[in-house]
């Protein structure tokens, strides 16, 4: 819709005030009228991710890289943490580089309890060979219990490590399920994540 009303704001600009390609050659979105200016860079891309997995007695509940203590953890090939898959995915998509399962199969022994830090780091390296840059994420994890709350300083640094990335533009928050659904029931853990990126390559 907005980029409809830009289009008509920009069919209505002279010559000298039309968008011009910047030093990659990408068009920015950049239009000037009488009391305003708006400026959208094409060159960003937004992601999203989510994810979802049952939790089963004796498995070790593991979010954000962080080892939380719970009689109940993720059911998964690798450590089924459902923060870090979420934020892959996010950062994935924002790049059109494909999913998690793409890159880390669930039929590979190699991936077999694997830490999801792993997997993140991996995804960072990824989209820096393919030259973005992030420039935040936000994530929220659902799960009824224990709280989460006490573990998200820990969680945060833990993402934006594993990404070079401050603490910063890391964002992680917590919701339960007010007892409604799977994860409401204390069965499933779920996690859902946006990134945004910006492409930096010449
Ligand atoms: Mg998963």
């Amino acid at each position: 819709m907005k980029r409809v009303v830009l289009k008509r704001a920009a069919s209505r600009l002279s010559e000298s005030q039309k968008p011009r390609r910047n030093s990659r050659g990408n068009r920015n979105s950049q239009f000037r009228t009488h009391n305003s200016e708006f400026i959208i860079p094409d060159s960003y891309r937004v992601g999203i991710g989510s994810d979802l997995h049952r939790l089963a007695p004796g498995r070790q509940l593991i979010l954000g890289g962080v080892k939380i203590p719970f009689d109940k953890g993720p059911v998964g090939h690798s450590d089924a943490d459902a923060l870090i898959h979420a934020i892959c995915d996010a950062l994935l998509g924002a790049a059109t580089l494909g999913d998690i399962g793409r890159h880390f199969p669930d039929t590979s022994p190699g991936w077999h309890n694997a830490s999801s830090l792993v997997f993140l780091r991996h995804v960072g390296k990824l989209l820096d060979e393919a030259g973005y840059k992030i420039v935040n994420i936000d994530s929220t994890v659902g799960l009824e219990k224990p709280k989460l709350a006490p573990h998200i300083p820990r969680m945060v640094k833990k993402i934006a490590s594993a990404l070079r990335l401050k603490p910063g533009q890391v964002s992680v928050k917590a919701k339960t399920g007010e007892g409604l659904g799977a994860v409401g029931r204390g069965e499933a853990v779920r996690a859902d994540a946006v990134a945004l990126v910006q492409e930096v390559k010449s």
